[in-house]
């Protein structure tokens, strides 16, 4: 059966709504006041549930774009970060919310924060569904949290074991065998 992969379920589907429901809230509020210049910047692929979620909260005319990189091969930080796509749009003078799945080194974020700067963007902040700031190596916070988490290797709502698992729709645990 789907999902018998798992272990534990960290967070659930309602959990997550909720959350998105709360951090739209407080983004419509933060954002209003110069909407037209709101670029909402997704990273592919992890980032796209919780994307499509919380741009349902977010009650503004917002632009929207993605960009795809990759640090990634199976659960290690390589640490070196590729571009696979750029972004579409011109990021000049707008005000970008950076969205992602999880901050774990931080070492993307960096990177990507300083790309959206170096393209001309005015201001870039970060919206991440989860936080591992435990494992921090590069010293970066998202300005808005979903949920704190423990230093575990978590799958599902966009995040993937070797690509698979993205469509869980709650953030959990695999069981170990699955790794073996
Ligand atoms: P960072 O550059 O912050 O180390 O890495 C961020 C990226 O690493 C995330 O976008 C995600 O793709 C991947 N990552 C970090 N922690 C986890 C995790 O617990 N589970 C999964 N599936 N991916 C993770």
């Amino acid at each position: 059966m789907f999902g018998s992969e798992i272990e534990k379920i960290l967070i659930t589907e309602e959990e997550i709504k909720e959350k998105c429901k709360e951090l739209g809230a407080e983004l419509t509020k933060a954002y209003a006041s110069d909407a037209d210049k709101l670029m909402v910047v997704g990273l592919l692929k992890g980032s796209v549930p919780f994307m499509a979620e919380l741009m349902k909260y977010i009650e503004l005319p917002l632009q929207m774009d993605f960009m795809d990189v990759s640090s990634y091969e199976g659960t290690e930080s390589s640490g070196d970060i590729r571009i696979i796509k750029d972004l579409d749009c011109s990021v000049k003078g707008l005000d970008i919310l950076l969205v992602e799945d999880i901050v774990d080194t931080g070492r993307t974020l960096s990177v990507v924060k300083q790309m959206l700067y170096n393209k001309g963007a005015q201001r870039v902040k970060i919206v991440s569904l989860l936080d591992k700031p435990d494992r921090r190596v590069v010293d970066i916070e998202a300005d808005y949290v979903g949920f704190t988490i423990p230093n575990e290797f978590v799958v599902g709502y966009g995040l993937d074991y070797n690509q698979k698992y993205r469509n869980l729709p709650y953030i959990g645990i695999l069981k170990p065998e699955i790794y073996e």
